[in-house]
């Protein structure tokens, strides 16, 4: 008898695109000690939790601190005050029917996107935009429900669907039979999103061909167009075919207080091998209950103060803030001559590299030239050669600074 590792991790291609961009910028600053760089590479967030949330938070601590009314384990699901908060205030208000009972609140999309697929069979055909927030991929590399990666950066087994300028970053359904789509809109990395007449096409296709949908809304909150939805159940026939997956972290800085949620509507179901159907959402509940405790409740009572009247103020002018940003940015690479696509209702801008330029010759031309580092897109995926991807999570002053430098710059 041997210990042996499970194999399937094996197979999983070491996160390249980070360290690299880390030793180039490294490397360019150590030849250049007095380079002042400004980093648009990063997808996290830069400004501070609001104050409704803040004192929200507090409080709850303070609660923890008093014998009467502290709080051990709290429900697996998530504290009833928090799912009826999101489902008034995220769903209601927009017409759109989600009970608390169909909420799970969790610490993170990246953790439901990636532990989802295990409540599905690992005969299951998954697709995957291209390029794409890797977390889908790599965890159904880890399950077993590939084979491992090609020359081309593509691993076997996965449907790959070419999101480019070609077809306006709008996914083209399947030719062959899937199973689990994963979509993200607003997406990452490309910044483009769906509008409802798009978005309703998948749902039809998914009904039709019996698949699920599995739809990343991490960027809900920076849609500024009238005709894009904010949640997949919008569309007539979503409740049947999609789990939704929405997150603290984007709309109101949580990237480092931790908390999201998962929608699983009660009529979705599955069936297993001998064709007997089996409601999703207990399965999910199943496989919380197992291997998740809960989010702690001073985390939750922040998030529910997101939803608060001074909640909701402060988390718009962030986010006016982020996609002024991004507006400076369009603005900079139009007059720079560049093609660019998102930063509307996204906080990404996803750039078509210059004529004759990859993505890394363009990493190094920003970094060189202009001391403005950003992410080579061929990291999101093989579609993402030749574009780049920078994003509106900075200083407005960074923003300007960076932006200015580009504009130098002639292509
Ligand atoms: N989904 C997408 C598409 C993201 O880009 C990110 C974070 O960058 C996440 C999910 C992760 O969200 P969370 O912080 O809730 O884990």
């Amino acid at each position: 008898m041997m210990v042996t590792v499970n194999e399937n991790y094996l197979l999983l291609k070491s996160s390249y695109i980070f360290s690299e961009i880390n030793r180039r910028v490294e490397e360019f600053q150590t030849r250049n000690p007095d380079a002042d760089i400004i980093r648009m590479g990063i997808g996290d967030v830069t400004r501070p939790l609001p104050g409704a949330v803040v004192e929200a938070f507090h409080r709850a601590v303070d609660e923890m601190a008093g014998e009467e009314t502290f709080r051990g384990y709290g429900p697996e699901q998530g504290y009833p005050f928090l799912r009826e908060a999101i489902a008034e205030n995220d769903y209601a208000s927009r017409g759109v029917d989600v009970t608390p009972d169909e909420i799970f609140i969790s610490d993170g999309a990246k953790c439901d996107t990636g532990n989802i697929q295990e409540i599905f069979g690992l005969d299951n055909v998954v697709a995957v935009t291209d390029p794409v927030y890797p977390v889908y991929v790599e965890s159904n590399v880890m399950a077993g429900r590939t084979g491992p990666m090609d020359e081309s950066g593509r691993y076997e087994g996965l449907v790959y669907l070419p999101c480019t300028e070609e077809n306006d970053f709008i996914p083209p359904l399947p030719e062959e039979k899937v199973d689990l789509i994963y979509l993200c809109y607003p997406n990452n990395p490309t910044g483009t999103a769906l509008t409802h007449k798009q978005l309703a096409e998948w749902v039809d296709y998914a009904r039709d061909a019996g698949g699920i949908i599995l739809f990343d809304a991490a960027y809900e909150a920076y849609i500024q167009e009238d005709n894009i939805p904010h949640s997949i159940y919008e569309i007539e026939g979503a409740r049947e075919v999609a789990v939704e997956f929405r997150s603290f972290s984007k709309n109101a800085g949580f990237t480092g207080t931790r908390c999201a949620f998962t929608v699983v509507p009660e009529e979705l179901e599955v069936p297993d091998s001998e064709g007997k159907m089996h409601a999703l959402k207990d399965l999910w509940n199943r496989r919380q209950t197992t291997k998740f405790n809960g989010v702690s409740y001073p985390v939750q009572r922040a998030a529910e103060a997101v939803y608060t009247p001074e909640g909701q103020r402060e988390i718009r002018e962030s986010i006016d803030y982020y996609m002024e940003n991004a507006k400076i940015i369009r603005e900079s690479l139009e007059k720079a001559g560049l093609r660019y696509y998102g930063g509307v209702n996204a906080p990404y801008i996803w750039i078509r590299t210059p004529e004759g330029m990859d993505s890394w010759q363009f990493f190094d031309r920003l970094l060189n030239d202009a001391e403005v580092v950003g992410t080579p897109g061929v990291g999101f995926g093989p579609s993402g050669e030749g574009y780049f991807r920078l994003t509106a999570f900075n200083s407005l002053k960074n923003t300007v600074r960076a932006m200015e430098r580009l504009s130098e710059l002639s292509f």
